[in-house]
């Protein structure tokens, strides 16, 4: 046995780090776990309203190929609610509101033709990207040097189908099309199974919801990791990570921990934030400079009763107006309330950020009112999460690459530094940047781990 009190130290107690620590504490080793934020869970953040209904103000959905999430809920016994859908749907792009129902959006014969032609280029070109290497994909370097927006302005012919590609990109990423590299646009795509799962509801990532919230996987896991063994500290930010021939010292607040290996299991714009003896290779800290993460303001709008489903309304909208870019139905089952789910999202999300609570509740409801009617602007309560300006998270959903990154640095994006190695979403090759990602990225990280302890 080693000096070292512990095998492996995981920073960051997200679905990722304690996949990982769940792993590696069933294979027998000594595991401590630290954690910036008071709870575990991370980017998924499962919140009670005053009137008792829980609500997910970060992560939420699961949906079918996403098994290692799923088989995970369902050894919790967590149960899973399908994501209403029944009614109308709402769109307003370039000042014209239309309603439809099931998957056809109302729009031209030639923007829907425009838009179907052009999501077969895009699935077609992500079943060539390389999932587990990008960047070695055949024509990774034409496609990082092009942003997405470029690249619709080049093959979308109709501008109502530009703002429903436009649409897709705040709904997915949380940024804008000009900010995200078409490399990383299309492995996103291809590690998900294409755009149309990433869309959809019925078949794709938001099909089903998890009855009492979707942290409840991170408190599972924990408990699991905890009962063989592991320890998880909570409010107990790292700050520093030294490396030695011997073993790692984990500096925090209130003292140092050693151990054989890390994992750092958060994106890398927050690994960023940790200071390295010695520093990290120079390729790594660039890639982890140069993944800013997206932006997001998620807001939960509680109602007396769903009063949307009597108008015959699903309470799915997506326009390209602001705040909200779209909502939808978040009632559970078994509740007489309703509740609206909404996202403010991209480049309004970091301006919205910076307005009172007060203003930015002011004008959802305003915004609402004008889609589902007068009773939409008297909330019997609102409740949001800027993650925005979250300290351990500055920003959401998930790190991305502007042009020319992931072809010259993503090679990196796993690699171990030493004793270090890392995980998190942003290194998995399938649902990257979902609750599956982490979990992937979290297994995968405790085989890497038991190959070199
Ligand atoms: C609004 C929103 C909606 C989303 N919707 C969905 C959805 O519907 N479905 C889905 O699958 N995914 C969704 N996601 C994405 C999903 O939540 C994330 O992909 C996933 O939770 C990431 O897990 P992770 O473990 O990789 O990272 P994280 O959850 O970010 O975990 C990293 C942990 O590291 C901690 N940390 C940071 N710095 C330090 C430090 N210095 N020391 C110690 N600890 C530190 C953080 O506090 C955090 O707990 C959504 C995210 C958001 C924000």
């Amino acid at each position: 046995m080693s000096a070292n009190p512990w095998d492996c130290i995981i920073i960051g107690a997200g679905a990722a780090g304690l996949s990982a620590a769940r792993q590696l504490s069933r294979n027998g080793k000594r595991v401590l776990v630290l954690e910036a934020r008071d709870r575990v869970g991370g980017r998924t953040y499962t919140q009670t309203a005053q009137c008792g209904m829980p609500v997910d103000v970060g992560g939420q959905w699961l949906g079918p190929g996403q098994n290692r999430a799923l088989a995970l809920a369902a050894e919790l016994e967590l149960s899973l609610w399908p994501q209403p859908q029944h009614g109308r749907n709402l769109l307003r792009l370039r000042g014209k509101l239309s309603s439809f129902s099931g998957n056809v959006p109302a729009l031209s014969l030639f923007s829907l033709l425009d838009l179907q032609i052009n999501i077969w280029r895009l699935e077609a070109m992500a079943r060539r990207i390389l999932a587990e290497a990008p960047h070695n994909s055949a024509q990774a370097a034409d496609w990082d040097r092009i942003t997405f927006a470029q690249w619709m302005h080049r093959h979308v012919r109709s501008r109502r189908t530009r703002a429903m590609f436009h649409a897709a990109t705040h709904a997915v990423l949380a940024t804008e099309p000009e900010e995200i590299s078409m490399l990383q646009f299309l492995f996103y795509l291809r590690s998900a199974g294409g755009l149309i799962p990433l869309i959809s509801a019925e078949g794709g990532a938001q099909e089903q919801r998890i009855r009492g919230g979707a942290q409840q996987l991170s408190e599972g896991l924990a408990s699991m990791a905890r009962s063989r063994g592991a320890q998880i500290r909570l409010a107990t930010p790292v700050r520093q990570i030294d490396q030695d021939e011997d073993g790692v010292n984990v500096i925090t607040d209130s003292g140092t921990e050693r151990a054989q290996r890390v994992v750092i299991a958060m994106a890398p714009s927050q690994a960023a934030n940790l200071e390295f003896a010695p520093g990290l290779p120079t390729q790594r800290r660039q890639l982890m400079q140069r993944m800013p993460m997206g932006s997001v303001i998620k807001v939960i709008l509680i109602y007396d009763k769903p009063f949307w489903r009597e108008a015959g309304l699903s309470g799915e909208m997506v326009c390209d107006e602001a705040p909200l870019r779209m909502t939808f139905d978040s009632t559970p089952p078994d509740s007489e309330q309703g509740a609206l789910v909404g996202f403010i999202l991209g480049a309004e999300a970091a301006r919205w950020s910076e307005q009172p609570k007060a203003i930015r509740r002011g004008e959802i409801c305003r915004q609402l009112t004008g889609y589902f009617g007068k009773a939409a602007g008297h909330p019997i309560e609102y409740i949001e999460k800027d993650w925005c300006d979250d300290p351990f998270a500055q920003g959401c959903y998930v790190g991305l690459m502007a042009p020319g990154v992931m072809s010259r640095l993503g090679h990196v994006i796993r690699e171990p530094v030493g004793r270090i190695h890392w995980a998190g979403t942003e290194t998995a090759t399938e649902w990257n940047g979902y609750i599956e990602g982490a979990i992937q990225s979290g297994e995968r990280v405790a085989r890497e781990v038991m190959q070199v302890l």
